[in-house]
């Protein structure tokens, strides 16, 4: 009798312990549901890193110089009429093809790891993860480029990304380029976003994303985006974050006087509520200027929920 009480005491403390951990569990999951995510969204060539991707291993293996490889490439598509992108696509599967370089994934890859950024951005993903973190937001930091994807895959902050929205080579059995599968010019980027706000991570759904979804049921709505990007490509974007109410941000490598004047003129003609040095420090303009976007929409969803 004895051994029975005994163990019934012991079956109701499990109980009791079973009980409390999915009491606890389910607070949890209320909480996370409840945390609010800020979406960091980057260009990468000029916003990241000081040059195109294309110049840090790239270009040097078929032997050219940068200038040489871009002015083939702008003169093919002025030529024919043809997009930018898709005729930067073509030279370099060409010119790849000439110098008995395969352009298999791995390949474009290892194009990416010696990519240059700029100050500061190595550290800024787990700064501004931190800062979230204690502010009781979740931060996703994505690319939205009109490089080359695989090569920013092989980048040493690759691993920073939910998802990398990129140009991207179709490959054949052998696994080697033959056609461009992905190819982002500025008006693609927008869609982009789109994707981003909906939760849609694959840059090849044209049928989720037209999906029409209310607000307040968007995984992240555009006032909690922050779009990062320094040059005519990034317009668009700028402009349609701006227009739905989130914050878009110019950056400019601050060594170049030209580059300097471009963002200011987005931030004179309202395209993007700030123009920052490309420096991604602790101590950094942009860093103060993210912090105090994440108390902002903080504050307002904290509000909102109180409606
Ligand atoms: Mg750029």
């Amino acid at each position: 009798m004895k051994l029975q009480i005994h163990y019934y005491v012991i079956f109701a403390a499990e109980c009791h312990y079973s009980v409390k951990k999915a009491y606890m569990w389910r607070n949890d999951l209320l909480t996370m549901r409840k945390k609010p995510i800020v979406a960091l969204i980057y260009d990468f060539d000029g916003t990241l890193s000081p040059g195109n991707m294309q110049e840090f291993g790239f270009i040097q293996a078929i032997g050219k110089t940068p200038q040489e490889f871009w002015t083939m490439s702008d003169g093919l598509a002025a030529g024919q009429d043809a997009s930018n992108v898709l005729s930067y696509m073509k030279m370099m599967k060409d010119e790849a093809g000439k110098s008995g370089i395969s352009l298999r994934k791995e390949d474009l890859r290892r194009f990416g790891k010696d990519i240059e950024l700029f100050e500061g951005v190595r550290e800024w993903f787990s700064l501004v993860n931190e800062y979230g973190k204690s502010k009781g937001v979740k931060i996703e930091h994505y690319i939205n480029s009109s490089g080359l994807k695989e090569i920013i895959e092989g980048s040493p902050i690759a691993s920073e990304f939910k998802y990398i929205f990129a140009c991207s080579y179709i490959y054949n059995e052998e696994g080697e380029a033959v056609w461009p599968g992905i190819a982002v010019d500025f008006t693609a980027k927008t869609q982009f976003l789109f994707k981003i706000s909906k939760g849609i991570f694959s840059a090849h759904d044209n049928k989720k994303v037209n999906e029409s979804v209310a607000d307040d049921k968007k995984r992240i709505p555009y006032p909690h985006m922050i779009y990062f990007g320094d040059g005519e490509t990034d317009i668009p974007s700028m402009k349609v974050v701006s227009m739905f109410g989130g914050n878009s941000i110019a950056v400019y490598n601050p060594k170049i006087q030209k580059k300097k004047a471009f963002a200011l003129k987005l931030l004179r003609q309202g395209r993007v509520g700030f123009a920052v040095p490309a420096d991604y420090r602790e101590e950094s303009k942009t860093f103060q200027v993210v912090c105090a976007i994440i108390d902002k929409i903080k504050a307002d969803y904290d509000l909102h929920q109180l409606g």
